[in-house]
Parts: C-alpha cells; sequence; structure tokens
C-alpha cells in the first residue's frame, strides 16, 4: 500500500490506485517521448512553473524519466507549487521491464540505444528476438555480420564453418583471436558471440555446407547470410535458398572493393540470375592471390548484417533487384539495378533445370580458390 507521504511510488503500488485519479507525466526529452511512452502519458518540456500549468491539480502526477532519478527533483518542485506529485520508482525503464514480459531486464538494458529507435521499440527488439540467422562462413565477411547480429540481438544464429583459425586470418576476420589458432572457426565463433551476448543462441556447424546437408539446415533459419570464401558453395546457397523460398544476402570482396545484393523469393533476381554459372578454375583471382583489405571485409559483412537486421524488423528498403558495389579506394558506393529475373537462370528462370540439390551436387564441389578468406 502506498504511503501518501512518500515522494516514491512502485508499480505494484499504482495498480491499486484508481486509473481517473491519477496522471502520468514524462520529462524525458520530446525525441524519447516520441519514441514510446506510457499510455495516455503528458509530456512535459522545460519543467518550470509556467509548463506545470497544463498538469491538472485534480490528479495524482506519477512524474517519470528514464531511470526515475532526474523526475525526484520536478516531483519535489511539483509539490512546492501545489501539485500532488510522486515520482515513479525505476522510472520508464521500470515501466517497459514490468509490461513487456518477453524481453528481460538484462536485455532492455543491453538494447535501450535501439529500442528507442521508432523502427525497432518493443515490438522490433521481440522480432529480432524470435528471428534465426545463419551465417555460412565465419571469416572476412562471416566475423563483423556475426558480430553485429549477436550484439543486436537475433536470437537464433547458426555459423557454419569447416576451417580452422589460422594467423593470417586474424588480419581480418575479427571473430577469431591469438587464442583460437588451430580451432574450427564455427567454434571460435560461436564462443566470441557467446562471450559478447549471452541473451542469445549460438549454434555452430563446424564441417563443410554441402549439397547433401545445406537444405536441412537453412530450413532452421529465416534469412542466411552468404558469407562463403568460394564460388562453388556461393552458388550452392544461392540454388538451395531459391528452391526453398529462403532470403539471403550474398557478399563478395577482393582487394579494395566489395559487393552485396539480397534475395527475396518471388519477383527478385537471384545470385545465379546474374552470374550464370560457377567461374572457370583461374579465372578470377583469389584473395590468397590477389589480396584483400580487412576494412573492406567489415564494411561488406557489416552490410550484410543490416540487411538482416531490416528483414527481421520489416524496416527500410533492401538490396533486392539491385546490387552495391563499393571501391574502398576511391570510396565510390554504386548501386546497379538488375530488375527481373533471367529467363535464361537454371533456377528460376522459365527452362529452370536444376530443382534438386543434392541431384547437381557435383556442381557444388569445391574446385574454385577462395575469394575471402
Ligand atoms: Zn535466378
Amino acid at each position: 500500500m502506498w504511503n501518501r507521504n512518500s515522494m516514491e511510488i512502485t508499480l505494484d503500488e499504482i495498480k491499486e490506485l484508481e486509473e481517473e485519479n491519477i496522471c502520468y507525466v514524462d520529462v524525458r526529452s520530446k525525441v524519447a517521448y516520441e519514441h514510446g511512452h506510457i499510455p495516455y502519458a503528458l509530456h512535459l518540456d522545460n519543467p518550470s512553473e509556467d509548463t506545470f500549468k497544463m498538469l491538472p491539480k485534480d490528479k495524482l502526477l506519477i512524474i517519470y524519466c528514464s531511470v526515475g532519478e532526474k523526475s525526484l527533483d520536478i516531483v519535489k518542485d511539483l509539490t512546492k507549487a501545489g501539485y500532488c506529485a510522486v515520482n515513479l520508482s525505476g522510472g520508464y525503464r521500470a515501466w517497459l521491464i514490468e509490461t513487456c514480459q518477453e524481453l528481460s531486464h538484462a536485455e532492455i538494458n543491453r538494447y535501450e540505444r535501439q529500442m528507442i529507435l521508432p523502427e525497432v521499440g518493443t515490438e522490433g527488439q521481440k522480432k529480432l528476438k524470435n528471428s534465426s540467422v545463419l551465417i555460412i562462413g565465419a571469416g572476412g565477411l562471416g566475423s563483423p555480420a556475426a558480430l553485429y547480429l549477436a550484439a543486436a540481438g537475433i536470437g537464433r544464429i547458426g555459423i557454419a564453418d569447416a576451417d580452422k583459425v589460422s594467423i593470417s586470418n586474424l588480419q581480418r576476420q575479427i571473430l577469431h583471436n591469438i587464442n583460437n589458432i588451430g580451432v574450427n572457426k564455427a567454434d571460435s565463433a560461436k564462443e566470441s558471440m557467446e562471450k559478447m551476448n549471452d541473451c542469445i543462441e549460438v549454434e555452430a556447424y563446424p564441417y563443410f555446407i554441402t549439397a547433401q546437408n545445406i537444405t536441412e539446415i537453412i530450413e532452421k533459419y529465416d534469412f542466411i547470410i552468404d558469407a562463403a570464401d568460394n564460388f562453388e558453395t556461393k552458388f550452392l546457397i544461392n540454388d538451395a535458398c531459391v528452391i526453398a523460398s529462403k532470403p539471403f544476402c550474398h557478399a563478395g570482396i577482393l582487394r579494395f572493393e566489395g559487393q552485396v545484393m539480397t534475395y527475396l523469393p518471388g519477383k527478385y533476381p537471384c545470385y545465379r540470375c546474374i552470374f550464370g554459372e560457377v567461374p572457370e578454375t583461374g579465372s578470377i583471382p583469389s584473395c590468397g592471390q590477389a589480396g584483400i583489405i580487412g576494412a573492406v571485409a567489415g564494411i561488406v559483412g557489416c552490410i550484410q548484417a543490416l540487411e538482416a537486421i531490416k528483414y527481421c524488423l520489416h524496416a527500410g528498403e533492401l538490396l533486392v533487384g539491385k546490387m552495391l558495389i563499393i571501391n574502398g579506394l576511391t570510396m565510390q558506393f554504386r548501386m546497379v539495378g538488375f530488375g527481373k529475373k533471367s529467363p535464361s537462370c537454371r533456377v528460376c528462370g522459365n527452362k529452370k533445370d536444376i530443382f534438386d540439390i543434392s541431384e547437381n551436387a557435383s556442381e557444388y564441389e569445391r574446385k574454385s580458390s577462395c575469394l575471402n578468406t
């Protein structure tokens, strides 16, 4: 039971009061108020004797800020001015935790900076928590993608890689560190992601993604990130995702350049629509031969993470039907439109001949050398 002489009130104590006798007053910034507030709360801009005049004198004013500290001073001023005011213990955050059972106190604290965005909010954060993303490749692209998806609170993340961490990976593969040399990259990635965020689940696939296992694995995820280092796996991811109607984000990097595109099932072109077939071995240099700047892998992998986050939130525009091409040396970011699907595409065109991944297994056997690890 709330003591009328107390300057503080808890959410439990408020439940005992008649709703028509109380009025919530939000004293946070206007931007914070606009992004989310307690229903029917008034916003008090620049609290002063002047602005107090807009508040009802016949109700108990429940004043709140973010955490219940700044608002206490305003309660004192209001009391002096003859209002009946009380401070909400724990502020808006306490109310969020109480009303948002699906997110823990720790999660609300952790994701506060993105939850104040109108595109995220409580509902968006719950969407991220209930989403799952599979990252194929824990190298230069997979590293930033995995870390930012883990940080954003994607509830379930899968990471697949058969290789072991070597010292020459550390120039760009920031998921791994000196203590993980010789450790499988998927296992090392899982350890890094879990160290950063203990509110999510990470599943490691410490083996190659092949024509035999891909369909079963992608089935468990909402969105796929192609962070693979060879053309055969890129075509395998594309064909398996198109057949399974699974959205994915492709990326490739070499030297100072990168490219990114997203595929959504339906009318949009796929990776094979644009590139046709796995290139002849040796026709395109590998990163081992041509080199790669780690920061370029970082930029491109971050864009892949952002595409996955936007897909999970249903926010913004995705890179569908177009490819973003980045030149890190000149800082030119170009968008190349591809419009429709290619009629001659073997997996989504009019005369497609790829219907079953495992029946075409030999096409996806790794022959080309690496692109980005
Ligand atoms: Zn296609």
